[in-house]
C-alpha cells in the first residue's frame, strides 16, 4: 500500500504552515501597519486640533508668549515623540517645537520657508506620509489642523511623527502574532506526531498483516496490546486469523477425509463390477458381490447425507423449528426402529422414563436424529445379549436424557476425538463397517444449536453412557 493519504496529509500540513507564514508576512503585516497609521493619524489630528484651538489661537492673538508656548509644545512633543510646527499660509514655519532657540529668536530672523506647502496635498484625511517637502530624512506621518482667527485661516498646526515609531509598534504586534502561530503550528505538529505514532503506524501494521491474511498467510500476528479501539481491532484481527487458520486446517482435513471415505467404497464397487463384466466373478457368485455393492452404495448415500447435514448446520447455527413435544414418546417410537437389529443381537431396552409424558421445547426432527444416532451407536457397539438403558430425568428446569450401553466402550485417549468428523475408534472399526464417523459430529452440532450440552462417560470394555440436556417445556414447568 502506498501511504498516499498520509503523504497528502503531510503535504497539506506543510502547505498550511507556509501559507500561514506568507499571510502573516504580507496581508496581516500590511493590515496592522495600515491600522496603526490610521489610529496614530487620528490621535495626532485630535492633538493638533486641540493645540490649534487652545494655544495657537491665543498665540496668534498675542495672549500667550512665544516662550510659554514653546515650553508647552516641547513637553507635548516629547510626550508624543513628535515635532509640532506652526506654519502660515505661505509656507513659512512660524514655530518648531524641536528648535530650542525659537524662544530667543531675533525679531527680524528669517523663517524657514516651504513654498510648496499646500493643504490640498493632504487630501481629505488631514494626514500624509512622506518626507514633508524634503524636511525629513525618514518617512514621517504628518497631520494638520487650521488655526482660525477672525473667521479666516490664520495658520496651521502640524504634527510630524516618524513612521519608524509606528513600525516598531507594528513589529512588536507582529512578533506576538508570529509567536502565536508558531505555538499553534508546533502543537499541531505534536498532535500529528501523536497521530503518526498511535494511529497511523498501528493502522499501517494492521493493513500489512491483513494483506497477508488475504493471501491465506495467517502466520504474522499484529500483536498490538493497547487499551483502545485500535488495540481492540488488532486483537480481533489476531483472533480472526487464529480462527481462519484452524478453519483452513479443518477444511483440508475434512476434504482429505471425505475423499478417502468416498474413494474406498467406489474402488471396491468399480473392482467388483469390472470383475463381473470380464467374468472373473462367475454368474453364480454375482449375487453375493451385488450385495456388497449395495452395501457400499448405501454407505455412500449415508456419507453424502451426513456431509450435507453437517454442511447445512455449518458454523453459524441451524434454523431451529422449536416446538413442545413428548420426549418419552419419541424415545419409545425410536427404539421400535431398532427392533430388527436388537433381536438379531439379543439386545433389550431398559426404559426408565419420568412419568407418562415429558414435554420439552426443541426441534423435534433434529432431536429425533440425535436420539437415533445415540441409540444406533449403543446397539452397534453393545455386546450381544446385553441391555441398553435409556433414562429421562428432570434437573433444574432441564431434562436429562441418558443412553447407556454395556459394550466395547471408548478408550480414554479417544474420548475427546469422537466428536470430530470421520473419527472412529480402532476398537469400533471391526464392529461397524458401515459407520461414517459423522453421527456424533452431527449430534454435537444439533445440541450446540439448541445451546444444550452432551457428555460422555465411558470405560473401555465395560460400556458407554451419553447424557444430553433439553429445556423443559413451559407447560411442564407450570405443573
Ligand atoms: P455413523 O454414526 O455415521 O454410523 P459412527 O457411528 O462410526 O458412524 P459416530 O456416531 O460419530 O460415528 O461415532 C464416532 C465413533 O465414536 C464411533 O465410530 C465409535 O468408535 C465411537 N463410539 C460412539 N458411540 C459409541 C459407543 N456407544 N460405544 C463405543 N464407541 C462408541
Ligand atoms: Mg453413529
Amino acid at each position: 500500500m502506498k501511504p498516499t493519504l498520509y503523504i497528502k496529509f503531510l503535504t497539506s500540513y506543510a502547505l498550511f504552515g507556509i501559507l500561514a507564514f506568507v499571510v502573516l508576512c504580507t496581508f496581516t503585516q500590511h493590515s496592522v501597519n495600515h491600522y496603526l497609521e490610521q489610529h496614530e493619524a487620528q490621535q495626532l489630528y485630535r492633538e493638533s486640533a486641540q493645540i490649534a484651538s487652545d494655544y495657537a489661537s491665543s498665540f496668534a492673538n498675542n495672549t500667550l508668549s512665544l516662550q510659554d508656548f514653546q515650553t508647552q509644545m516641547q513637553t507635548l512633543g516629547n510626550y508624543l515623540s513628535a515635532e509640532i510646527w506652526v506654519m502660515d499660509n505661505e509656507g513659512r514655519i512660524l514655530f518648531n517645537s524641536a528648535d530650542a532657540t525659537v524662544g530667543q529668536r531675533a525679531a527680524d530672523a528669517q523663517y524657514t520657508m516651504l513654498p510648496r506647502f499646500d493643504t490640498t496635498d493632504f487630501g481629505n484625511t488631514y494626514s500624509m506620509i512622506g518626507d514633508f517637502y524634503g524636511s525629513f530624512s525618514e518617512e514621517t506621518l504628518t497631520v494638520f489642523s487650521s488655526v482660525t482667527a477672525n473667521y479666516r485661516v490664520h495658520s496651521y498646526v502640524l504634527i510630524h511623527k516618524p513612521v519608524s515609531n509606528i513600525i516598531r509598534t507594528s513589529n512588536q504586534l507582529m512578533n506576538i502574532a508570529f509567536f502565536t502561530v508558531g505555538i499553534v503550528f508546533l502543537s499541531s505538529f505534536l498532535i500529528m506526531l501523536f497521530f503518526t505514532l498511535f494511529v497511523y503506524r498501528p493502522i499501517r501494521k494492521i493493513t500489512r498483516v491483513a494483506q497477508n491474511y488475504a493471501k491465506s498467510n495467517f502466520e504474522p500476528r499484529i500483536g498490538l496490546h493497547t487499551n483502545d479501539e485500535i488495540g481492540f481491532l488488532a486483537n480481533t484481527m489476531d483472533y480472526m486469523a487464529n480462527e481462519l487458520d484452524t478453519l483452513e486446517e479443518d477444511q483440508r482435513k475434512f476434504i482429505s477425509n471425505v475423499s478417502h471415505d468416498f474413494r474406498s467404497p467406489l474402488t471396491s464397487i468399480k473392482g467388483y463390477v469390472e470383475a463381473m463384466q470380464d467374468g472373473t466373478i462367475p454368474p453364480e457368485l454375482q449375487s453375493k458381490y451385488l450385495g456388497i455393492i449395495l452395501f457400499e452404495t448405501e454407505r455412500l448415500t449415508k456419507l453424502t447425507q451426513g456431509i450435507l447435514d453437517l454442511n447445512r448446520f455449518g458454523h453459524h447455527g441451524i434454523m431451529l423449528d422449536l416446538a413442545d413435544f413428548d420426549i418419552n414418546r419419541m424415545i419409545k417410537t425410536t427404539i421400535l426402529t431398532f427392533e430388527g437389529t436388537c433381536s438379531k443381537k439379543g439386545l433389550s431396552f431398559d426404559l426408565v422414563l419420568t412419568g407418562q409424558e415429558l414435554f420439552v421445547t426443541a426441534d423435534m426432527t433434529k432431536i429425533q436424529q440425535v436420539l437415533y444416532n445415540l441409540i444406533d451407536n449403543a446397539t452397534k457397539f453393545s455386546h450381544n445379549n446385553s441391555a441398553i438403558k435409556i433414562e429421562t430425568s428432570i434437573k433444574n428446569e432441564k431434562v436429562l436424557i441418558s443412553v447407556k450401553d454395556s459394550g466395547i466402550g471408548i478408550p480414554a485417549d479417544s474420548i475427546k476425538k469422537i466428536w470430530d468428523r470421520f473419527y472412529k475408534t480402532d476398537l469400533s472399526r471391526g464392529k461397524d463397517k458401515k459407520g461414517t464417523g459423522l453421527g456424533l459430529a452431527i449430534v454435537k452440532e444439533i445440541l450446540q444449536a439448541h445451546k444444550e450440552h452432551i457428555n460422555v462417560i465411558s470405560t473401555e470394555g465395560v460400556g458407554t453412557e451419553f447424557i444430553f440436556t433439553l429445556p423443559l417445556s413451559k407447560r411442564e414447568q407450570e405443573q
